[in-house]
């Protein structure tokens, strides 16, 4: 992908090639994508040596797991495990607070971008789906993506009445976890029923209109320390919002956005993945990664 001579966005280019980059002197390197495809299967074989071989660096899966026999425990998995029993097993505390802790420094909803095994799945899908797009062979469909949130308050209040983990029997990156780990399950027919639905209907559809897991760190995003940073070099063109899984946080990059005659703005909405694809497509390098930790010491 060459952003500064061919203005490339990942529309024009093969889906190989988003996992290069070509740099400001005409180098090939890795793109952030490469990095995050690396972080994801690098984690899943991580837990698949520590089951297969017994070598316990990372066990277990996403929603629950040790490294080096410290806990880490999804937090919706502790919320509605609380909601369901109306108790909290002292390793749940323990495993959520090092977690949350973790993503307040790097990120609520990075997880989506970095750890999650679906959302690599996802974007696999999303690249046939524009493609169908591109060839009219079916409509782009979008929904209001605060519909998340009516998801969210089902799934813990059918957590809370029914005293069983609702959201957990259709969890799909749970699923999918636990099949790359374990061994394939029936339920994995769920999986390939969602990426279904977003290959032929709408993109991307679970991560941005269901997952409760991505709103649960979507929260921790709100106040964590690593942002996307926009810088005034922006010439408005839109390219960053056509790549973005949730184009509404980068509302600052266009021409009216009132910025207050700020020359840097931090992207504080907790819905960014920080996936950094609206850095690798700009190509003025007006958004980069920053940690504003780095501001404060
Ligand atoms: S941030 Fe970059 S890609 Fe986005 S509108 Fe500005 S110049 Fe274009
Ligand atoms: S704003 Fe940029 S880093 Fe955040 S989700 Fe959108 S494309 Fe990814």
């Amino acid at each position: 992908m060459d952003k500064y001579t061919q203005h490339c966005t990942l529309k024009e280019i093969s889906f190989w090639d988003t996992f290069f980059v070509i740099d400001k002197n005409g180098k090939k390197k890795p793109s952030i994508r490469f990095y995050r495809w690396v972080s994801i299967i690098g984690f899943h074989l991580l837990f698949i040596l520590s089951y297969r071989m017994d070598i316990q660096i990372l066990e277990g899966t996403l929603s629950g797991s040790r490294l080096f026999g410290f806990h880490l425990i999804d937090p919706f998995v502790s919320l509605q495990v609380f909601l369901a029993y109306h108790h909290i097993p002292i390793n749940l505390i323990i495993g959520t607070v090092t977690i949350s802790v973790f993503y307040l420094f790097f990120g609520g909803r990075a997880y989506c971008s970095w750890v999650c095994p679906y959302g690599l799945v996802s974007e696999i899908g999303e690249k046939i789906n524009r493609t169908l797009i591109t060839k009219k062979i079916i409509k782009e469909r979008k929904f209001d993506h605060r519909v998340k949130y009516l998801f969210w308050i089902l799934f813990v209040t059918l957590t809370f009445t029914s005293s069983y983990l609702v959201f957990e029997s259709m969890n799909i990156v749970g699923i999918l976890s636990r099949a790359l780990i374990y061994g394939w399950s029936a339920a994995l027919s769920f999986v390939v029923v969602v990426f279904l639905v977003e290959v032929f209907y709408s993109q991307r559809a679970w991560c941005r209109y269901v997952c409760p897991v991505g709103v649960t760190y979507g929260a921790l995003g709100w106040v964590s320390m690593e942002k996307i940073e926009w810088n005034d070099s922006c010439d408005h063109c839109g390219v960053c919002s056509t790549v973005c899984l949730v184009p509404h946080v980068l509302e600052i990059t266009k021409k009216n956005a009132e910025v207050e005659g700020k020359s840097h703005v931090f992207i504080q909405s907790g819905d960014c993945t920080l996936c950094g694809r609206c850095v690798e497509v700009c190509h003025h390098d007006s958004l980069n990664f920053k940690n504003k930790l780095g501001k404060i010491v």
